[in-house]
């Protein structure tokens, strides 16, 4: 007896009907009233396909139930319960042949991450950099405290030589203006040099907005340099954590600023991005102050990273009201989305197009891969975060990329080995979650970010029915995911 079970997938409803997100593949199927029905009682308990055909008699003829059957199978919905379920496969995506069975190809770097400093004129409570979960010691420790213009060059040498035709460099810190000099002659150097190899660049800088002035911002609108601002919202929660050495405040600072910026800077959207605390969650709030009274167009939200005894760290309680405020914010966001209006909210934004083009990963994010870090002094390490840290280290600018120390990574964090993870539906899109948050909770970045699974699971389940509902009731709106250029990571 051949007995029918249901395989890896997510039910989720959008629009009036069913969707099935699954898991193997990412892909996205509506379902109709009968695929619905079988998928219902394979589900309910497994079953030979002519118990099916039984089950359903009152509703559906013979012939339709098999053909449901026949499309679930294709699809791998259901399948043989005496088959064995794929898994997910262990492959690396780089293998220098050097390294593996004859197999090469290594994944081009396309975007550097550059930390023209690891000072900061801030001293923001939270900071990963500065506070206790610190992984490197930026005070006391070897690194220089400033990038030179000798390692901004050979920086901007090596990621040219290790991307393909585009690759973006995005200016990182500490505060990055604190070395604006050696930003300005990085720009114009990797300018000349990716026109003198046939290649393109793009350049973006993260910064807290403390030291934009009129000079600064010319410069960054003249050579179309992206911004990304970190701010919190409104004053009492910017000044809460965002502070300087002094203890002030630095709202009445950073917001003409900021004003001045947009008012200015318009070929690029510039991005506030929020670090959300225990005590600042009121998302919406924070998303009509910094749209509507400071101007951005973009807005992205992360909750902090720390170790789960800070005051600050967001519990259980506190994942539970982020994604109510979340889910609020998104329905705002689908309601533009079908008006074919612009909404800022940049994380579904984000979702939604990793869910369009299918995205299923092997690891949380380019780290590692297709972005890295470089240190004041030129090491290159996983990502900014891991930035001069040693027990990180994946070469340096001037030798390249240490390919035995990346593959001896990509084999610790691959997917497959996350025994935690093996059976979340939300693997394609989580991958257990970023390596920098897991080193500060967990000491290791091979542990899956646990603390936040049903906040994850929450979260993706909610841009999947604004999928569904877009993918039914304006279609065309998703033609704009296909148009996407390769951009460069999200850089937090
Ligand atoms: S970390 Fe949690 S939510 Fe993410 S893939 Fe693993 S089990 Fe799923
Ligand atoms: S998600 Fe985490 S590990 Fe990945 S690039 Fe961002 S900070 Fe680094």
């Amino acid at each position: 007896m051949i007995t029918l079970a249901p395989r890896e997938f997510h039910l989720f409803q959008a629009a009036g009907r069913d969707f099935l997100y699954l898991v193997p593949s990412a892909a996205i199927f509506a379902l109709d009233d009968i695929t619905s029905a079988v998928l219902a009682a394979v589900t309910e308990t497994k079953r030979t396909e002519a118990a099916v055909v039984d089950a359903l008699a009152e509703r559906f003829d013979g012939a339709t139930v098999h053909e449901a059957v026949a499309d679930l199978l294709a699809v791998r919905a259901i399948g043989y319960e005496h088959e064995p379920e794929s898994r997910t496969p262990r492959v690396l995506p780089l293998m220098p042949a050097s390294l593996s069975t004859g197999r090469s190809g290594v994944i081009p770097l396309t975007t550097m991450v550059m930390n023209v400093t690891n000072q900061c004129n801030l001293a923001c409570t939270y900071c990963y950099e500065y506070g206790e979960d610190k992984i490197v010691d930026t005070e006391h420790g070897k690194k220089p405290k400033f990038m030179s213009e000798q390692t901004a060059r050979e920086s901007v040498e090596f990621l040219l030589r290790e991307s393909g035709t585009v690759a973006h460099l995005t200016f990182f810190g500490g505060e990055t203006l604190l070395n604006f000099p050696v930003l300005q002659s990085t720009v114009a150097y990797g300018r000349r040099r990716a026109a003198e190899l046939g290649k393109s660049i793009d350049f973006s800088l993260t910064t807290n907005a403390t030291l934009l002035r009129p000079e600064i911002i010319e410069f960054l609108v003249e050579n179309d340099v992206g911004v990304t601002i970190s701010i919190d919202g409104p004053r009492e929660m910017q000044d809460r954590f965002r502070v300087f050495h002094n203890g002030a405040g630095s709202y009445d600072v950073v917001a003409p600023k900021i004003k001045e910026l947009l008012k200015r800077h318009r070929s690029k959207p510039i991005a506030a991005r929020v670090t959300l605390t225990s005590g600042t969650l009121d998302i919406t709030r924070i998303y009509r102050h910094l749209t509507e009274e400071i101007g951005f167009g973009e807005v992205g939200f992360a909750p902090v990273t720390t170790s789960p005894g800070q005051g600050y760290a967001i519990g259980e309680r506190g994942f539970d009201t982020m994604l109510a405020q979340f889910r609020a914010l998104a329905q705002e966001w689908l309601e533009c989305s079908l008006a074919n209006r612009h909404h800022g909210f940049s994380n579904v934004t984000e979702s939604l197009e990793e869910i369009h083009k299918g995205v299923s990963k092997a690891y949380p994010c380019g780290a590692g891969l297709g972005l890295l870090g470089v240190s004041t002094d030129g090491d290159v390490a996983l990502c900014h975060r891991f930035a001069g840290s040693d027990a990180h280290k994946l070469g340096t600018v001037r030798d390249g990329v240490d390919r035995d120390a990346q593959v001896a990574f990509l084999e610790r964090n691959h997917i497959a080995d996350k025994t935690d993870c093996s059976r979340c539906w939300a693997r394609p899109l989580c991958s257990g979650g970023c390596y920098h948050e897991a080193h500060v909770r967990y000491g290791t970045t091979t542990h899956p970010n646990l603390h936040y699974c049903e906040w994850i699971r929450g979260w993706t389940d909610t841009c999947l029915r604004l999928y569904g509902e877009l993918s039914e009731r304006n279609p065309a709106f998703l033609a704009r995911f296909d148009r996407e250029e390769a951009k460069a990571e999200a850089v937090v």
